[in-house]
Order: structure tokens, then sequence, then C-alpha cells
């Protein structure tokens, strides 16, 4: 009995999991009148009595008759917004506004939600809260930076801040703004590269701060230990992220692959429970990477805010709080409200002020430290 138990929590785990990871068919696209309504688009060029004028153009941007002068712009390549994603589109909300008449709930579309663009943007109140989040960091880190050059002693030898901690977090504001910068150009639009970029570069800041986490709660200060606990670390991210953009690619036959080998089909007769196990970390591996990581580094804080006597750990408090609480919302995922506001674009609107809490512990970290450094040394 306690074995199904155990079983049926790590099924329901795996599952959990991948709510978030993007998948390519959904209740929505495998609907029959969905799709006769795509395949008429793609002959017709209209939705109804909506007809796209940039429709003569194939998806590789090069006229049906060829001549050089036919092209489509460059941008509008870019932004591959092609016959097959309009129709998609237009039938999707075609689609979508006939299940509501009927009083129906939303469904999801190739993976995604039905979203409403503004302008040609796919998440418009994701992309302006990631914008907000962008700008939160540009001023946490450059308002850090005036403190450390201008307002803090500077040792008087080097010339150089008494915190010493500070280059740590210029490149941990770094890697926060441009990963905001991509996150919002990938709400902006969804296509393979931009996602790439944008999990890449979230992967690397969650995975800087968690070695910050580590050097800053153990208080490390010895470019040697430093090293030594960052190095590991870093191999690993590395390794990560290209997994992430060279390997994932192939996500369902790599995931089905294990699943049918024989050395798991075989272990699976012996202990179901662990092959279990073996299939779960499988699949949607970078979510699971990103989840320890970021727990990790929570508790390293929670735990430290615990013990120390830091003057403004009750700011930690709430960071850790806020974050834990805004992480439920990436798990809770419902249905775009209006077509525009659904759980992740709130997400990235409690970040928002977690950042100007958090960028206000580091300036209170390196006042802190930087005062008991002077006392130190008088
Ligand atoms: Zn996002």
């Amino acid at each position: 009995m306690k074995n199904s138990y155990w079983v049926v929590a790590v099924v329901l785990l795996g599952v959990s999991c991948c709510f978030i990871q993007v998948v390519d068919s959904s209740p929505g696209d495998s609907d029959s009148l969905y799709k006769t309504c795509v395949e008429q688009c793609k002959n017709t060029g209209c939705v109804g009595e909506n007809c796209f004028q940039h429709f003569r153009f194939s998806s590789d941007g090069v006229s049906a008759d060829g001549k050089w002068y036919m092209q489509e712009p460059l941008y509008l390549r870019w932004k591959q917004w092609d016959c097959q994603s309009d129709c998609r589109y237009h039938c999707m909300l075609d689609r979508e506004q006939e299940r509501e008449n009927l009083g129906k709930a939303p469904v999801k579309y190739h993976g995604k939600w039905p979203f409403k663009r503004v302008f040609g943007i796919q998440e418009p109140v994701s992309v302006a809260f990631s914008a907000f989040n962008l700008a939160m960091q540009f001023h946490g880190w450059l308002s850090f930076f005036l403190l450390l050059c201008y307002k803090l002693p500077l040792r008087p030898e080097t010339r150089k801040p008494y915190y010493e901690f500070s280059g740590l977090w210029h490149i941990y504001g770094l890697l926060a703004m441009n990963s905001w910068f991509w996150s919002a150009v990938f709400h902006s639009r969804d296509v393979d590269l931009t996602e790439k970029i944008d999990y890449s570069a979230a992967v690397a800041l969650l995975g800087f701060s968690l070695i910050l986490a580590f050097l800053r709660t153990f208080n490390v200060r010895h470019e040697a230990s430093r090293v030594m606990i960052s190095a590991p670390l870093l191999a690993f991210i590395t390794t990560h992220i290209l997994y992430l953009n060279f390997y994932q690619l192939d996500y369902v036959a790599s995931c089905s692959m294990v699943i049918g080998s024989p050395l798991l089909s075989g272990l699976y007769l012996i202990t179901p429970e662990l092959c279990l196990i073996c299939i779960w970390l499988a699949e949607c591996w970078n979510m699971k990477v990103c989840v320890v990581m970021g727990v990790t580094q929570l508790l390293l804080w929670a735990v430290w805010a615990g013990v120390t006597r830091h003057p403004s750990r009750w700011k930690l408090w709430v960071v850790v709080v806020g974050g834990g609480l805004a992480m439920l919302l990436e798990i809770y995922d419902f249905p775009p409200y209006m077509g525009f506001v659904d759980a992740h674009a709130l997400w990235h609107l409690t970040t928002i002020p977690l950042t100007y809490l958090w960028w206000s512990f580091i300036k209170d970290d390196a006042e802190f430290r930087t005062s008991e450094l002077v006392k130190k040394v008088k």
C-alpha cells in the first residue's frame, strides 16, 4: 500500500512539472473545426471575412513568382509572421469566440493559451512586466554602483570598495538585465530562437545567483575557495545551457528512447518505482534543474537570515517568502483573463517589487560590511 502511494506521488510530480513544458498537441488544435479552419485559410488566405494581404508570400519570404523585388522586407521575415501563424491565430480567435458563446472555458492551442495580440505582440502584458523588471534591475544596479563608488569610503591603498562581494553583484546585475531583456523579446514573439535565448539567459542568471548565494551565506572571501565552489557549478550550468540549445531539440525522441530502452523495461519489472524516477528525471529536465537551483538558493538565504544578525535580514525574509509564493503562480496555470493576463504574467508582476527589495538588501549589505571592515581597520 505504501508503495502505491509512492508511485502516485512520483507520477503526480511528473505530471505537474509537465504543465509548464511546451507540448506540441493541445485540446484546442486537435479540434476538427479548428483543423478545417486552418486548412481552408492556408488555401484561400482568409478566415471568415478576414483576409491577409501578405499571403502571396511563402514562409521563406520569397513570393510565388520568385521575383527579387517581390521579396518580403527582412524585418517581416525575422518576425516570421507567415501565413501559417496568421491562420492559426485567427482560427484560434474564431474558435474561442464560438466556445465562449457556448459557455465553454478556453483551451490551449499548440501548448499555449489563447492570447490576444496587440500590435503584433503575442503576450503584451508579459512583455510590459518584463520591461518593468528590466528597468527595476537597472535602477537597483545603478544605485548600488553609485553607493559603492561615491557614498561609501574606499580602501586608501587601492581606491577600491571595502565590500568584498561588489564584483559578484555587478555580474549578477548584468545577467539579470540580460535575462529580462530576452524575456521581453520572447513574449513578444515566440519562435524557436527567441525561446532558446530566453531559457539560456534565465538559466545563466539562476545558476549565477546560486553561486552567489553560496559565497555570500558562507561568507567565502578567499579567491581559492571561491573558485573551488563556483567551478563545478559553472561547469554544470554551461553543460546544461549547451544541452538546452543543442540536445533538447530532440526532446520527444530522446524521451521515448529512454522509456523504450530495454534496460529501463527490465528495471521496470524489478522495481517500478526506480524506473518511474528515471522517466520522471528524463522528462522536463530543464524545469527540474531550475526548480532545484531556485529552491536551493531560497533555502540558503532563509537559513542564513535565521541565524545571522544582519540588520536587514527582514528584507531577505520578505524576498524568500514572496519568491516562494510567486513560484506557486508558475505551477497554478490558469487561462488568460480577457485574453491578456495569465498566471505567468502575474508571476512577472510579483518579481517587480521583490527586485526593488532585493537590491535594497544588497545595498544594506554593502553598507553593513563596509562599516564592519572600517571599524576593524581603525
Ligand atoms: Zn516569462
